[in-house]
């Protein structure tokens, strides 16, 4: 079994089609859908994790997607954590609803796993010292 966490963008002409249900019959896929949103220009947003048998599955789900239209990224290309301001406080720790950031023992010092990381955001707004933060540069391709 291979998954990964994606975050989908929807363009407002795509927005409505139930292009995610296509992955589950079109390619037996399973998604757990951890963030979801609509913004005012009818674009949509998405972060989920995608389940399939094996890779090349999982790569010829994204493939759809992005023939849709779809724009596809990773948590890894839009969260980061700024070592050099990190003061391994903890209080991330804390807030972080899927363990992406957590506490190395026993050294104390504050890891962040972006394999785990859903892009909810509350890192940000909660970190004193700005150490986490998002990427603004165009995403890289996912496959
Ligand atoms: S809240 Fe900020 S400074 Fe504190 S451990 Fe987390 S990233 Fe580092
Ligand atoms: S954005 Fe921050 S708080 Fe949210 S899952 Fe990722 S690391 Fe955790």
């Amino acid at each position: 079994m291979y998954s990964k966490i994606v975050i989908l963008t929807f363009p407002p002409e795509v927005a409505e089609k139930a292009l995610v249900c296509q992955l589950v019959k079109q390619f037996d896929l399973l998604f757990n859908i951890l963030r979801a949103e609509i913004s005012s220009r009818k674009q949509g947003f998405m972060v989920m994790e995608i389940a399939a048998a094996s890779r090349p599955d999982f790569n010829k789900g994204i493939q759809f997607l992005k023939q849709q239209g779809v724009q596809v990224s990773t948590p890894e290309q839009q969260i980061y954590k700024d070592e050099q301001v990190c003061t391994h406080c903890g209080a991330c720790t804390a807030i972080c609803p899927t363990g992406a950031l957590y506490i190395r023992r026993p050294s104390m010092e504050v890891v962040f796993d972006k394999e785990k990381c859903s892009v909810c955001e509350l890192c940000i707004v909660t970190c004193p010292t700005r150490a986490m933060g998002l990427f603004t540069k165009d995403p890289e391709p996912v496959v």
